[in-house]
């Protein structure tokens, strides 16, 4: 499957895993617009919701409870934006896809990583599309960190 992202991510991608469960793999994003976004994707080539099966849901319902329950704690998040929309795989004309979920969590107060403090700006409204990245990579990491360490905790 030369061409699927998901099957071809490199090490560098691959350093951002900060979950695996049965089913699923949780990535911190790249694209770090809302503090903590991640991306959880199907470990399976799987191209739609309905092609899911009963005990992938039930390890996603799992998988979604943990994150939001560390990302409260971690971050003091106030509530989660999630979307399904699977429209890169299309654009990109890739042969295989796997259903993957976008996580926003959203700030009602300033959050602190590294010293900095971030607003969401758009808080109790839909996310930006084209914000920017806010975190540099060192605090990128710092907040790779901080996930990772209470998840082990949790989990
Ligand atoms: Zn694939």
């Amino acid at each position: 499957m030369g061409s699927c992202e998901f099957c071809n991510l490199s090490s560098e991608d691959e350093q951002w895993l900060f979950y695996t469960s049965d089913f699923w793999k949780v990535y911190l994003a790249d694209k770090q617009d809302y503090i903590g976004r991640c991306i959880v994707v199907s470990r399976r080539h799987c191209e739609s919701l309905s092609s899911l099966y009963l005990q992938e849901w039930d390890d996603l319902k799992y998988t979604i409870d943990l994150l939001e329950k560390v990302i409260s704690k971690a971050l003091d998040a106030t509530m989660f934006n999630w979307t399904c929309l699977m429209n890169n795989a299309q654009k990109k004309n890739e042969t295989c896809a796997h259903v993957h979920f976008h996580l926003r969590p959203r700030y009602k107060e300033s959050i602190k990583i590294n010293d900095q403090v971030y607003y969401d700006e758009e808080f109790a409204h839909h996310y930006k599309n084209d914000k920017e990245n806010k975190l540099d990579s060192e605090s990128g990491e710092v907040l790779f960190k901080i996930l990772k360490h209470c998840m082990t905790k949790m989990n």
